[in-house]
């Protein structure tokens, strides 16, 4: 908030007694406009925490009554579904409080002229399958009819900054649902092919809201202004997004045009020239309004090259991870080396000359920023200037430029899609070892692979969950499945020792790591586990790990354990007669 008044304050000039007088009446609206910004906006801050600090002292009740209950299992049965009600209401607040703060920065850092495009291949699909899960999301409630209307011709794979254009896409889309209380919002893209292997992209939201009256059409785009703030005192908003939408189209050549009927309805048109990557269309890949929300990993996997004669080294401390990212890639045949830390990527990296380096950011000893450095440094190495690419579980807004330069070549969040990841070796293989094929080995959909597994749903996994993040591939599954087994008991004598010498710095990065195994299984709430004991390790605040620990390794060792019975073929009982707490239509 600090940056961005700074960026209001209004330096007085000696003038004539005209200018004086505009100058004068300028302040004023400029602090005005800084008034009511805070006004808004710590209302805007107040509300979430409310919600947060509310919900949570329920969620405490019911905890305690839960104690005090124990025996009554129809009560019992009440608290946790009350708990879980407050829980989700918790959740919702910290995302709206979380979006807020990121507009702010977001603001901030387009004023400082520090915000920066990222461009690299990615597809229209994936991005159209978020906005419609995302539309579905915040519609649901007001039973609005939602339709997302895409043009069969338009390319599927452009180049582009991805995230900057879902950022404009979501601010209209989520404006027309915040500001239309019935009827409907109609989102159409198409695009019209230039010169120069260019689209020129549209996308068009019509909406039967409230509309904006003629006069406050040019507000729009001004800072911190909210228009018939009367009217529009219960929507939540910063006055920031259509700001942003404009600067961010602004850096990308784009454009945004309104039409606005008040009391009928408004029609936003954003405009944005894209460059082509591949000529298969959205018609090709198969998207069309039905195709609400698949996540990219569910659709069929087509191998798009060979890379033989690529070497590439991935460093990451949890062999789950090493073995998802060789599986996802072994159809390349690139030739992988591994290494579990950032000690031993730094020596395998003085030796050997690879092609690209896949790091893992957070690993005990030395991380993947500090092993990054040292491979740069390391002088007479033979991957000296190798591309490394940052592989990480940190997707808040600014943790890709925060990677970008720190040095990395790129970031990919985890759990890795396949898509992203054979995208981006793509773009830094150099392009004579890359052999390109056709010929696509298709896995299954993700339902019928799954059927074999139904019995892991005793150890709370979801088995189509975690087969979507090995693209559908049963064999990768399984061994994944088989290597969790394997590790457990060294990963969780490991987090004894931590907790017992309460070293909850090195806890902290063996929870993270079985945050991110468990996820890729789909056993999600074991991860949700971890990932609260993570933020409390990495906050030194032992009094929540020690709540959690108990409770978290116990999960860990019996899912592991029931995984360990279970002999995946036509869903045969596992005979480990143990089944996780909860049943599993609760998880
Ligand atoms: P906010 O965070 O307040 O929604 P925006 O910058 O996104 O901020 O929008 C600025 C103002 O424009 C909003 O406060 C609202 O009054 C108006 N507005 C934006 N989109 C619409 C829409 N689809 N229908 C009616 N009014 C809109």
């Amino acid at each position: 908030v600090a940056a961005l008044l700074s960026v209001i304050t209004v330096r007085p000039f000696v003038r004539s007694q005209g200018q004086l007088l505009e100058e004068k009446v300028r302040a004023e609206s400029a602090n005005n406009a800084k008034s009511d910004f805070l006004a808004n906006m710590s209302h805007e801050i107040r509300t979430p925490i409310n919600a947060v600090l509310g919900m949570n002292e329920m969620i405490l009740r019911e905890g305690r009554k839960l104690q005090d209950d124990r025996n009554d299992a129809a009560s019992g049965k009440e608290s946790v579904r009350n708990i879980v009600m407050y829980a989700g209401e918790v959740d919702n607040a910290g995302h709206n409080l979380l979006a807020l703060v990121n507009d702010i920065l977001d603001f901030s850092k387009i004023e400082a002229g520090r915000m920066d495009l990222v461009e690299a291949p990615y597809r229209l699909s994936t991005v159209m399958n978020a906005l419609r899960e995302m539309a579905r999301l915040r519609a649901g409630d007001k039973g609005l009819e939602v339709t997302v209307d895409v043009d069969g011709n338009v390319p599927d794979e452009l180049c582009g900054d991805e995230v900057r254009i879902r950022q404009v896409f979501t601010n209209i889309l989520g404006n027309a649902i915040k500001y239309t209380e019935k009827g409907s919002v109609r989102v159409a893209v198409g695009g019209s092919v230039q010169d120069g292997g260019k689209i020129l992209l549209r996308f068009t939201v019509k909406d039967t809201g409230i509309g904006i009256r003629e006069e406050d059409l040019d507000k729009l785009f001004t800072r911190f202004q909210r228009l018939e703030m009367d009217r529009n005192s219960t929507v939540e908003g910063t006055g920031l997004g259509l700001v942003i939408t404009r600067r961010l189209l602004d850096m990308m050549d784009g454009k945004i045009e309104v039409e606005s009927v008040y009391g009928k309805g408004s029609t936003f048109t954003v405009t944005i020239p894209q460059k082509i990557v591949s000529d298969e269309t959205m018609g090709d890949t198969g998207t069309d309004t039905e195709d609400e929300g698949v996540p990219e990993s569910a659709h069929e996997h087509r191998e798009s090259f060979r890379a033989p004669d690529a070497k590439v080294l991935i460093v990451d401390d949890t062999r789950i991870n090493i073995l998802v990212v060789v599986n996802l890639l072994k159809d390349t045949k690139i030739s992988f080396d591994t290494a579990g830390g950032g000690e031993e990527a730094v020596a395998k990296a003085k030796d050997n000359r690879y092609d690209v380096i896949l790091m893992d950011q957070r690993m005990p000893g030395m991380d993947g920023t500090q092993a990054l450095h040292a491979i740069r440094d390391t002088s007479g190495g033979a991957s000296k200037d190798t591309p490394v690419i940052c592989l990480t579980a940190d997707a808040v807004v600014g943790a890709r430029e925060k990677y970008i330069a720190e040095g990395f070549s790129e970031y990919i969040t985890k759990p890795v899609d396949s898509y992203t990841l054979e995208r981006m070796l793509q773009r830094f293989i150099p392009a004579d070892k890359i052999e390109h094929s056709d010929a696509g080995s298709v896995t299954g959909n993700a339902e019928q692979a799954a059927e074999e597994f139904e019995g892991l749903r005793v150890a709370l996994i979801d088995p189509v969950t975690g087969l979507k993040y090995c693209d559908n591939n049963v064999g990768i599954y399984r061994s994944l499945l088989a290597e969790f087994v394997q590790s457990m008991p060294e990963k969780s004598s490991h987090m004894r020792e931590c907790f017992d010498s309460k070293d909850w710095k090195n806890y902290s990065v063996y929870v993270h790591a079985l945050k991110s195994s468990s996820k890729m299984l789909g056993a999600s709430q074991l991860s949700e586990m971890a990932a609260k004991l993570e933020a409390a390790a990495k906050e030194n605040d032992a009094g929540t790990v020690e709540a959690g620990h108990e409770d978290m390794l116990d999960r860990y060792e019996r899912t592991a354990k029931i995984i360990g019975a279970f002999a995946p073929r036509g869903g045969e009982d596992t005979d480990s007669g143990d089944v996780l707490e909860f049943e599993a239509g609760d998880a």
